[in-house]
């Protein structure tokens, strides 16, 4: 079973922009031209090649991310779809796990936008090199300069600017390849269908050959090995030049800057080779981390089809076609149809039977996979995002993929008893496709609750739920997903004790509660003398805490970032049991939460707004009217940028207010930053809408 094609002709990209920079255009072209589309599709008309779901469509924003193979120059190029909508933030994370290099898209006219920074910080974060395009070249108002520029400035990179633009605007008509000193010129046609290579034109040349210069010189600063070379006076050949781009790519310290019009399908082909010369391939980068499920030694693998098998589940979807299926990464080894793998997260083996490539909306059926593949795993039993697939013996669970926490959610009634179990069992398969979406019964109302990311994300999963699978029901308002914590602490005693003839019931603690870092959760410990509570009924104490935060105490939401510390307690050694250590273990904290002060806490999201100049006064006083905090404010050309932090129950429905504010101009992106104690006021007023809703139990 030898590989067709060798690992370090692989490459695993995402393709990250702002929203309308061109990221479907650019995508859908390089199907095009790497030859699986046969019909090119315009965005416009909502027929581009990975836009494949319906709504995706519809609104134009791809939400999934798929994978999709194509091959360029003998490359095997595999393109991880990551999307560019900040609702979906977990969605960017989940990709930049799996991929190995990144094409950021930036336009032309608008240059690094707040969304781009957001992409960029993640892509940081994730260590992943990138190489840009500076696409919408032919549009009024193009400047390659200055959005080359703002790599530096904004971004705090180094651009590398590997081509010369050719003409912009309506006269843009290719680039110049600093590289191999040759012009693309697709001539200036709206459709550049064709085009020619040539060598670079003499009025042209002292610029191409300054510019080559410039990018050397650079290149000596980011890349110790052609310092040397170019010290011992070697010979600056494209190859040379090349491979110093490649390692500086590589190493994180410099950015190949392209240009290109994607519509007009200019610059697309020197992007393919951008990707395949300078993008690493899986044996570029360190070799995986996971832990031992067992032991939890630290171990790594190496990406090679020799070492032992791993790979990550990095996405589960439903596929109209064939069904659910499982998207993974292979960190290395190799399986085929037939082979036992281990889902190590779960402890359960899983059989492979059906293995997929997918091309774009295309299936293909392989037989095997190997080290830095990725493919999709049909017919499988129980796969979740984040499991790790491996040998069962040489076990590794590799670090799961974080998701951040939905902070919004909405009720959702089916119309009649027979929808009831066809909700459940839709919002079971949503909630699995996509981990922020959670799926919860209201403690105080039994009411269904969905959680999300934010308005649009809810809006997409309630549509897909009526299209997808036929659900009728009635949706509520959006409402934020606040939650309970302690301001200080305290002791709380919890006694239950039942005598009535024969075996009794006995169970007494005293706890303490005190406050945790914000985002901690729960923690329980014990301090307790040896003899005083039997150890096995520690766990059950632990329970009946846990059990009453979840239930909540002041309106019915979860209570966290709280430490509980069993400190006293006494037995009985016949009539203890594990129920009346847990209802003791539940009396005790609810008594210390409330002796050490309840609060409300409420999502803050971090909130950016780009905005022309004349409306930066109204903006921010109505972020500030809105509890906003802001946070910094910066000029960027002809805009403004304004940060804040806002609580999320004052921002619904924001879209609207901003375009009413800016005549439409104003842009914003909105991010979970914390949660944070709400103001008493506020506090009071949720407590008593929560309770006009319906009875809380208040023990
Ligand atoms: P995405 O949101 O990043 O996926 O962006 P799209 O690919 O959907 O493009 C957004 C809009 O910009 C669409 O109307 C495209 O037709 C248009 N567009 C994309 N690339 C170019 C380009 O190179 N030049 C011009 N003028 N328009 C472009």
């Amino acid at each position: 079973m030898a590989r067709s094609y060798p690992i370090d002709t692989v490459r695993n990209i995402g393709i990250m922009a702002h929203i309308d920079a061109g990221k479907t255009t650019t995508t859908e072209r390089i199907l095009f031209y790497t030859g699986i589309t046969y019909k090119m599709g315009e965005v416009d008309e909502g027929t581009a090649v990975m836009d494949w779901m319906a709504q995706e469509q519809e609104r134009g924003i791809t939400i999934t991310s798929a994978a999709t193979t194509c091959t360029w120059n003998s490359h095997r190029i595999n393109i991880i779809d990551t999307p560019g909508h900040v609702d979906f933030t977990a969605e960017v994370e989940r990709s930049l796990r799996v991929l190995d290099g990144g094409v950021v898209i930036l336009c032309g006219v608008g240059g690094v936008e707040p969304q781009s920074e957001t992409v960029w910080r993640q892509a940081d974060r994730y260590r992943v090199p990138r190489i840009v395009l500076i696409n919408k070249m032919d549009r009024v108002g193009a400047d390659p300069e200055r959005a080359t520029e703002q790599i530096r400035t904004k971004l705090g990179a180094r651009p590398l600017p590997v081509q010369i633009p050719l003409g912009r605007e309506e006269n843009f008509r290719g680039v110049i390849d600093l590289v191999e000193r040759k012009e693309f010129d697709w001539g200036t046609d709206l459709i550049g269908s064709d085009f020619a290579v040539r060598e670079v034109g003499p009025e042209l040349k002292d610029q191409t050959e300054a510019q080559r210069n410039a990018l050397i010189e650079t290149l000596c600063d980011t890349d110790d090995t052609m310092m040397e070379l170019y010290l011992n006076g070697a010979e600056m050949t494209p190859e040379v030049v090349k491979q110093a781009i490649r390692r500086s790519t590589i190493g994180l310290r410099a950015v190949p800057v392209l240009y290109g019009a994607s519509f007009r399908n200019k610059g697309v082909h020197p992007l393919l080779n951008a990707i395949v010369d300078y993008l690493p391939s899986p044996v570029d980068i360190p070799p995986v981390i996971g832990t031992h499920p067992r032991t939890g030694e630290v171990k790594s693998r190496r990406p090679a089809d020799e070492d032992a098998f791993s790979a990550l589940v990095f996405k589960v979807m439903n596929d109209p076609y064939v069904g659910t299926l499982a998207f993974f990464r292979v960190y290395s080894g190799k399986a085929h149809i037939g082979s036992v793998l281990y889902n190590s997260a779960k402890d359960e083996d899983e059989k492979i039977s059906r293995l997929l490539e997918m091309h774009s909306n295309k299936r293909r059926e392989i037989r095997e996979v190997h080290a830095g593949d990725i493919a999709a795993l049909g017919s499988m039993k129980n796969l979740g995002t984040g499991d790790t697939l491996c040998d069962k013996h040489q076990p590794i669970v590799l670090e799961s993929i974080k998701f951040p926490e939905p902070v919004i959610n909405v009720t959702v009634e089916p119309k009649t008893k027979v929808e009831h179990v066809k909700l459940a069992a839709a919002l079971a398969k949503l909630a699995k496709e996509d981990p922020t979406v959670k799926v919860m019964k209201d403690p105080a109302t039994g009411q269904t609750l969905v959680y999300g990311m934010g308005e649009l994300h809810l809006e997409i999963i309630m549509d897909r739920m009526f299209r997808e699978y036929g659900v009728r029901a009635n949706i509520g308002k959006p409402q934020v997903a606040y939650k309970e914590t302690i301001t200080g602490r305290a002791d709380g005693e919890g006694k239950y004790i039942r005598q009535a003839g024969g075996r009794g019931q006995y169970g007494h603690c005293v706890v303490t509660v005190e406050p945790l870092k914000r985002g901690v959760g729960f923690e329980f410990a014990e301090k307790i003398r040896s003899g005083v509570i039997p150890k096995e009924f520690v766990p059950s104490i632990r329970d009946g805490a846990r059990e009453s935060m979840e239930a909540g105490m002041l309106a019915g939401f979860p209570l966290t970032d709280i430490r509980v510390t069993l400190i006293d307690g006494s037995f009985h050694e016949v009539d203890s049991t594990p129920i009346a250590f847990k209802i003791a273990g539940s009396l005790a904290f609810k008594e210390a939460a409330r002796k050490a002060g309840l609060a409300l806490l409420e999502p803050i999201m971090r909130l950016e707004v780009i905005t022309p100049d004349e409306y930066l006064g109204d903006i921010v006083g109505d972020v500030t009217a809105r509890r906003g905090k802001i946070d910094g404010m910066e000029v960027r050309a002809r805009t403004r940028v304004v940060r804040a932090l806002v609580p999320l129950a004052e921002m619904f429905g924001y879209a609207t207010i901003l375009r009413t504010l800016s005549q439409g101009r104003g842009v914003f992106t909105m991010e979970f930053e914390t949660y944070e104690v709400a103001p008493p006021q506020k506090a009071e007023e949720v407590v008593a809408r929560i309770e006009g809703r319906a009875p809380m139990s208040r023990t």
